[in-house]
């Protein structure tokens, strides 16, 4: 089926791109086009910033109250859960996510990060009044930070648009989203969830861009702050530029986390996690525990088990139920992930997988690699496809310094019949977030890394501090 659009979301209304430039996407599984959308230029970038400015600076949205700005999210929230089969399908078919991971993850989570930053924002508005040395009490005021340039990748390109838009929107700010060129269908489906909620005008604002006008996006003068996901490469390219301008920024990037196995950990238990902490999405996810650490003395078991495991899997069109490794998101991400793989069989012993097995789409086996040393490139770079690199270890604490020996800190796992013993373990890993037996992100916690997987955090509470200035009045008298 082909949906094609050809206008942008643009202060509730559907304006004609400033271009004939477009996008054409395609479907990850068939490599038949999908349609064609359009591809802003430094225009209409230039006309999103000027409507979310005016509804930030004329139209009161970060005046309204955190209750009205609540009432509002929850219509949003209900609009987006309604879609939220239409959302899969768009995500599965543009990016080869499996349908039943894109209903769950884009279709429904994203709804529910809406709905849990709504539930924050009634309690948001009042100062704190604090103590003061000196003087009477000291008032610490929060307020929206501005027009915010949200700009995401194409893993999942929902569920990351929406972590910046509900704490933002939460915090009264207005927002320019960038969706990455491979992944845009999904983003029309928002921008009629947002008119049919009512979302006042200039408030949310959809232009599909590539780089360039990405670039554009970043240091436009009306902005006052951007949130990025991505790449570490387009993450420091970005902090260099709000660096340089003094705008805040949020960057949640790359990783290569690790899964440490104890001797005591249970086999069943770590094969079960595999899917959502090492091989989420095709292996196109951020926090995958791409490093599995095993010890030596159940090395070979580890190894037979997870060749075993990939072998189970079925690859297939990502719109089939069935599937349980569709598709990488493009034909040139899929070239990625078999260079690494050549890389790997150069590197160490290919035990499963190994191929780009179809006709058509961009499939790529899901792939075990054993013996790896930990300085192998396939254990140091970010591959971001459905292969795993299995590394010995001898003791414990060889085990957390092969952990922390990464440029990365976003992810990772513990596994252990003993959880409090996993969770001393998982204290020492250097990481934003770590998983017990499992590993599986919270809402209502901090997500986010740390060294080159980051800086700041989305998810909990404090993902709406970094949407808000801070202001202190002392009052003396
Ligand atoms: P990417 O960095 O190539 O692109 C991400 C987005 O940034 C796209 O919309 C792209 O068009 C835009 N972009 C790129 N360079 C830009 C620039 N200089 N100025 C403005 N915009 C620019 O990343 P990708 O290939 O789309 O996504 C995969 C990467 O994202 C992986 O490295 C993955 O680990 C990371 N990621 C991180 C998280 C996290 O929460 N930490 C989550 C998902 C994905």
């Amino acid at each position: 089926m082909i949906t094609s659009r050809d206008a942008f979301f643009i202060g509730n209304e559907w304006v004609k791109p400033a271009s004939d430039r477009c996008f054409t996407l395609i479907n990850a599984s068939t490599e038949e086009e999908i349609g064609t959308v359009p591809e802003a230029v430094e225009a209409d970038i230039d006309a999103a910033v000027a409507a979310a400015r005016k509804a930030f600076d004329e139209s009161g949205w970060a005046q309204t109250s955190p209750a009205e700005r609540a009432a509002v999210m929850e219509r949003f929230m209900a609009a987006v859960a309604a879609r939220g089969p239409q959302i899969a399908e768009a995500v599965s078919a543009q990016n080869g996510m499996p349908i039943a991971l894109s209903s769950m993850l884009e279709g429904q989570f994203g709804a529910g990060v809406i709905q849990y930053y709504a539930e924050l924002a009634k309690g948001l508005g009042q100062p704190d009044v604090r103590p003061s040395q000196m003087g009477k009490e000291t008032l610490v005021e929060r307020s929206a930070l501005g027009v915010v340039a949200a700009i995401v990748p194409w893993n999942f390109p929902v569920t990351l648009a929406l972590n910046k838009v509900a704490p933002a929107m939460a915090a009264g700010c207005t927002l320019v989203i960038k969706p990455s060129p491979g992944t845009v269908l999904d983003s029309y489906l928002l921008a009629e969830a947002a008119l049919e909620a009512g979302v006042p005008a200039g408030v949310l604002n959809w232009v599909a861009a590539d780089r360039g006008a990405g670039a554009h996006l970043v240091s436009h003068p009306g902005v006052d702050k951007v949130a990025f996901t991505g790449s570490t490469a387009a993450g420091r390219k970005i902090a260099g530029v709000c660096g340089e301008m003094l705008r805040p920024v949020t960057l949640e990037l790359g990783g290569k986390s690790a899964a440490i196995l104890l001797e005591d950990a249970d086999i069943g238990t770590f094969l079960q996690g595999v899917p959502m902490a090492c091989m989420l999405n095709n292996g196109q996810a951020c926090y995958n525990g791409t490093r599995i650490l095993a010890p030596k003395s159940r090395y070979d078991e580890v190894v037979g088990a997870l060749a075993d495991f990939a072998q189970s899997l079925t690859v297939g069109d990502a719109l089939d139920p069935a599937t349980h490794v569709g598709p990488m998101a493009s034909a040139a991400h899929r070239d990625k992930v078999m260079s690494y793989v050549e890389i790997g069989k150069q590197e160490a012993r290919l035990v499963a997988g190994g191929n780009s097995p179809a006709n058509r789409g961009f499939f790529v086996e899901p792939t075990i690699f054993a013996d790896v040393d930990n300085s192998d490139r396939i254990a140091q770079e970010e591959i971001f496809g459905p292969v795993l690199s299995v590394i010995p270890y001898d003791g414990e604490d060889e085990a957390i310094r092969i952990a922390n020996d990464s440029e990365y800190g976003l992810g990772g796992s513990v596994w252990s019949a003993d959880s409090e013993h996993a969770k001393a373990v998982a204290h020492r890993v250097e990481s934003g977030t770590v998983g017990v037996n499992g590993y599986m992100p919270s809402l209502g916690s901090p997500f986010g890394g740390v060294k080159a997987s980051g800086l700041g955090r989305e998810f909990g509470p404090e993902a709406i501090g970094s949407y808000q200035n801070l202001k202190s009045i002392y009052v003396m008298s």
